[in-house]
């Protein structure tokens, strides 16, 4: 019942609906965390891979800078008499072979504060008349000279420029010639660049290769000249070396782990796309010409093909959606529900009331009908003896004083006699009617054989002349009050006799069938039948079927057989006979062992 403690559709619907809301919330954050995990590690797995190509990028593309010096320095030790002209030729190779990043690559040689003077005319004599050495106001005596120059850019020209202004360089220049082969140097800004504006600097570093004469014609052959000197600048390096492979998917600094000043960065590419904290930055070592660099790879969130959106956030968005749509399904289902529900109630409630209000009306019609038959009874019993003195005197008339009467008046005491009689038998038909419904039944063992053949007998009585066929075959004997039993048969009987068309043979069989320990006895005639539509009105009181009109009768007996029947807890009814006529027909319990009892009505 609503609102009675356990069950209530109100609160079962929102049950309902917080746990379909539970199970998409819950079903979300699972696929949401599913496919975070595996974002991360797909992010994790291209991370890796970006880093490496990185890796490999950057050692190969210094390496390929590094050969390439490597080359020049060994084309200019074979000259045997170095000159700018020649140099010019040899160097002109740098601008095939690509170099990104490159600034240019300088010839420099050492030279004393002392030898300064000569070896400034001996490098005008050899090309540039107008070579200048500008020694580095550094307080040293080592100045390290750009005597020769091949820009790759156009830009600014270093010649006559003291490079001990550079201790990075110099450190490599020192490492290259005592390693007799190329050295990267830590950063720094180049001499080159320093002409520029500030925000067009950038660090840079120097491969610094030795040069040895090699020309067997040369007058200082298997001597140190100078060195080569090739300044990379890191941004421009980086963006052209690594740009095209890691495209906007990381963005990558390169750190000088040997410098002095801890870890400096030598060069930085980042792309045009946000960085991404997870997943964490990767961090790896790459070695160059006698340096090892770090390289630190961070994605961008261009990192994975989905961009921007990552899968658990689509998860979110489509879990919270489907949600949504089915609490919103639930919510109509349930409210439908509901209200068929409160349909239901409201016309389960209706039903109750018409039932009740039925009840109070067949009680009240039930307690009429009492009062009817109990009334009827006290009537018909008071009526009793002033009829039979009615009846007493015209039975007298007719004997006594019929003879000295005219004809008219014999037929009115005929008729007033006749009138006496049926009075007499309604009289009688309504006491056992009344007494019917609630007369106490004195239950024996009733040998309804011997029953139906006495009342056979008192049947054919007067009859002798024409008298009707009656079969009585086998009957069992029963549990019943034989008074009433009796009245049952004897009505049954009657009206088999009676209800025969005019002329016809009356003909009755009386027979037993057995079923479930009730004895179905059977009275079936060859008469004028009854309708099927009036089948069962036929045991309503005073109720007559159309073709009885011209017999004698009251309407009761057929009532007060089914109310005998019915205190004995049986069945009567009427079918038509197959061979004609009708077949009543009423149930009554079996014999038992007996126990004589008496039962009172039931109400
Ligand atoms: P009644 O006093 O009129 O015979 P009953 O209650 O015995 O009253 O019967 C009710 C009606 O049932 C009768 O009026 C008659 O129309 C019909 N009826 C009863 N028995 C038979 C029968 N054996 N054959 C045909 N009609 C019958």
């Amino acid at each position: 019942m609503p609102g009675a403690g356990g069950w209530a559709p109100g609160r079962w619907s929102v049950r309902v609906l917080a746990l379909v809301i539970a199970l998409g919330v819950l079903g979300t954050v699972l696929a949401a965390v599913a496919l975070r995990r595996a974002d991360d590690d797909r992010a994790r797995r291209a991370l890796g891979q970006q880093t490496m190509i990185v890796s490999q990028v950057v050692s190969a593309e210094v390496r390929r800078y590094s050969t390439s010096l490597t080359d020049l320095a060994a084309a200019v030790g074979a000259q045997a008499n170095l000159e700018a002209a020649e140099y010019t030729a040899i160097a002109a190779s740098v601008d095939r072979q690509r170099l990104p990043g490159a600034s240019g690559v300088a010839f420099v040689v050492a030279a004393t504060t002392d030898e300064m003077p000569a070896v400034q005319k001996s490098w005008r004599d050899r090309g540039d008349p107008q070579l200048t050495f500008t020694p580095s106001s550094a307080p040293t005596d080592e100045h390290f000279f750009v005597v020769l120059y091949r820009g790759v850019e156009g830009g600014p020209s270093p010649l006559g420029l003291d490079v001990a202004d550079k201790p990075e360089a110099v450190e490599a220049m020192q490492r290259a010639k005592a390693s007799h082969r190329v050295a990267t140097s830590s950063t720094y800004r180049l001499l080159t660049d320093s002409e520029l504006p500030v925000e067009r600097q950038q660090l840079s570093f120097v491969l610094a290769a030795p040069v040895y004469s090699t020309s067997p014609s040369a007058s200082d052959t298997g001597q140190f000249r100078g060195w080569l000197m090739m300044g990379l600048r890191g941004g421009d390096f980086l963006k052209q070396a690594i740009g095209v492979v890691a495209r906007d998917t990381v963005a990558v600094t390169l750190y000088d782990t040997a410098s002095t000043a801890g870890p400096t960065p030598v060069a930085s590419w980042v792309p045009d796309a946000r960085l991404q904290p997870e997943p964490p930055p990767r961090d790896i070592t790459v070695s160059v010409p006698q340096r090892t660099w770090r390289l630190v790879v961070e994605p961008t969130h261009k990192l994975l093909p989905v961009g921007d959106m990552h899968l658990d956030v689509a998860a979110w968005i489509i879990g919270a959606v489907l949600t949504g749509l089915l609490a919103a399904l639930t919510g109509t289902v349930i409210t439908a529900r509901n209200r068929a529900l409160r349909k239901v109630d409201d016309a389960t409630a209706a039903l109750r009331d018409d039932i009740v209000r039925r009840e109070a009306v067949e009680q009240q019609l039930r307690q009429r009908e009492a009062e009817l038959v109990g009334f009827a009874g006290i009537v018909a019993h008071d009526l009793r003896s002033p009829l039979a003195r009615i009846t007493g005197y015209a039975d007298f008339l007719r004997e006594e004083a019929a003879p000295r009467l005219d004809p008219l008046h014999r037929d009115f005491l005929e008729r007033l006699y006749g009138g006496a009689q049926r009075m007499q038998t309604l009289i009688d038909d309504l006491l056992d009617y009344a007494t019917a419904e609630n007369r106490t039944l004195h239950t024996s063992r009733v040998d309804l054989r011997a029953m139906a053949d006495d009342i056979t007998r008192e049947r054919l009585t007067g009859t002798e002349a024409h008298p009707p066929t009656i079969v009585i075959e086998d009957l069992p004997t029963v549990d019943g009050d034989p008074t009433l039993l009796c009245q049952v048969l004897d009505n049954l009987i009657g009206n088999a006799l009676k209800y025969t068309a005019p002329g016809e043979e009356p003909y009755v069989r009386v027979s037993c069938r057995t079923t479930d320990g009730m004895a179905r006895i059977e009275v079936a005639d060859h008469g004028i039948g009854i309708p099927a539509d009036q089948r069962d009105t036929v045991f309503t009181a005073f109720a007559r079927a159309p073709g009885s009109a011209g017999y004698p009768g009251t309407g009761l007996g057929l009532a007060i057989v089914h109310r005998i029947v019915e205190r004995h807890g049986g069945e009567v009814g009427v079918d038509a006979n197959p061979g004609g006529g009708s077949l009543f027909w009423f149930t009554v319990p079996h014999a038992a062992a007996l126990t004589p009892s008496v039962t009172a009505p039931s109400s």
